[in-house]
């Protein structure tokens, strides 16, 4: 393996499980091995249920292993060691270190092929093996076992995969990569990214050092390659952008055209000011509107996401007036999607005009989806959702054509959240879409029926909130 700049005694270790970093951010990974503060213990909740999941997970991977194999669990390299040469059939929780390459992996499982040699082995929530930072670290696990069989991942979905030779390419790229990294005394120069960020235990810390140098990528629309290219323009900071004349700036990547230029140029005024700025007219159609919002479970351990509730505001828009079709798991998935396509008939019989608002394309393309799942392309009221004649209305498009807004992201709580914008507050204000993921998983598991009934009537009240908030959307652009 080529392992780019050499491992000397001091540098730090390279550990496969810092792939996971180093694919997201490579200051992230620089800060985890070299920074002098520890990363803020995560506060979000969906994260702690995929953590919780990812344990349960391999747990039951242990489970089903150790009913056909005999199981030993290392405390330590040595220990792993031992257990090796013994030549136990699975060595669970095993810890190896390669001192001359400077590596440290925990590899969940070893387990022994017939050949006597080890196998390193991970129990992944993910359905599919090929993502960058499972290959990386399974890669390096082969790598420090110095073997040529391939690792082997047990899947979500109770599916196995193996990772082999192919993914030497990326291995290297990690080793080499965070070689130079780690070698680094100073963090390394990156963009802002507000989705990567905001999730980021260093959220606070890198915050403060953007807003401090006005870092371009703080504006909404502005991603890498398009500060690198402003900043060879001569424009460096938020200000300098929002005193240039849009007219001025050359064609650079992700900002060719006037009007995306100008957009730029009023983002960045708007994130100096406050103000807003409005690009052309607001358009929005006229008809019956139901407001339409869904909430999804991802973690089904399937592949397939389970819409466990499809919620909607009629007239006259009082909390009274949503309606909704849930189902209570998985098993009931088709007769949810049926549900909500009959509900669909129904407000399509009741008004003539219909208008069935959403914010941004993740029902359109649920519904595309679903009809996929259930072999249903070409059923009418698919056909009536999905066809040119389409009730379907996307809300971010007149924001995102019209409007610029003193935001960093124009999600729709974003927007409605803000006092100086919408200003609708969720009755739970620490609710969010991936808040109502969690609260459905507990709702699972959950066996005491009052408090399984709480939990249902929290999600509904959430999703009601969303409608009423795209709602109050609607209202504030029709005031432009
Ligand atoms: S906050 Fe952003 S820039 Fe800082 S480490 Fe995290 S992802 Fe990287």
């Amino acid at each position: 393996m080529e392992n780019g700049t050499p491992h000397t005694p001091t540098s730090p270790t390279i550990k496969p499980s810092d792939a996971r970093s180093w694919v997201s951010c490579a200051r992230r990974v620089w800060l985890d091995n070299r920074g002098d503060f520890e990363a803020e213990p995560t506060k979000d909740e969906f994260e702690k249920l995929v953590i919780e999941l990812g344990l349960a997970h391999e747990k039951a991977v242990l489970d089903r292993l150790s009913q056909e194999l005999e199981v030993h669990t290392a405390t330590s390299p040595e220990h792993t060691q031992r257990l090796m040469d013994e030549g136990v059939e699975v060595i669970y929780q095993a810890k190896l270190i390669d001192s001359e390459n400077g590596f440290e992996g925990y590899p969940d499982f070893l387990i022994r092929h017939e050949s006597g040699e080890y196998q390193p082995a991970d129990a992944k929530l993910s359905l599919t093996d090929d993502k960058k930072e499972i290959q990386a670290q399974l890669g390096l696990y082969r790598c420090i076992l110095g073997t040529k069989l391939p690792a082997i991942t047990f899947l979500g979905g109770r599916s196995t995969g193996e990772i082999s030779d192919e993914a030497n390419t990326i291995t290297n790229q990690f080793v080499t990569e965070m070689r130079e990294l780690l070698a680094s005394d100073s963090e390394p120069l990156v963009r802002y990214s507000h989705s990567k960020c905001r999730a980021c235990p260093y959220y606070s810390h890198c915050k403060t050092t953007f807003e401090e140098k006005e870092e371009l990528s703080l504006l909404y629309g502005i991603w890498g390659r398009a500060a690198i290219g402003l900043e060879a323009a001569g424009i460096e900071t938020i200000s300098e952008l929002a005193n240039t004349d849009p007219a001025t700036i050359p064609d650079i990547p992700y900002l060719k055209g006037f009007e995306k230029k100008n957009r730029a140029v009023l983002q960045a005024r708007s994130y100096l000011t406050g103000e807003i700025h409005q690009t052309a007219t607001v358009t929005l159609p006229d008809g019956h509107w139901v407001h339409f919002d869904i909430e999804d479970n991802p973690l089904t351990g399937s592949g397939d996401k389970h819409v466990y509730l499809w919620g909607f505001l009629v007239p006259e828009y009082q909390n009274s007036d949503f309606e909704y079709v849930w189902t209570d798991d998985k098993s009931e998935d088709k007769k949810g999607w049926l549900g909500f396509l009959a509900q669909i008939e129904q407000y399509r019989e009741q008004y003539p005009n219909l208008i069935i608002a959403h914010y941004s394309q993740h029902e359109r393309y649920t519904i595309r989806d679903y009809a996929k799942r259930y072999g249903m392309e070409e059923n009418t009221t698919v056909e009536y959702l999905l066809g040119d004649e389409s009730p379907l209305f996307d809300m971010r498009k007149p924001v995102l054509e019209s409007l610029v807004l003193p935001l960093q992201g124009y999600g729709l709580k974003d927007i409605c959240k803000h006092k100086d914008l919408v200003n609708f507050q969720w009755q739970d204000a620490s609710s969010g879409s991936q808040w109502s993921v969690v609260q459905f998983n507990r709702y699972l598991y959950e066996t005491d029926p009052t408090l399984k009934q709480s939990l249902k009537t929290d999600i509904l009240g959430y999703n009601r909130d969303d409608v009423i908030a795209t709602r109050r959307l609607e209202e504030w652009l029709r005031a432009f």
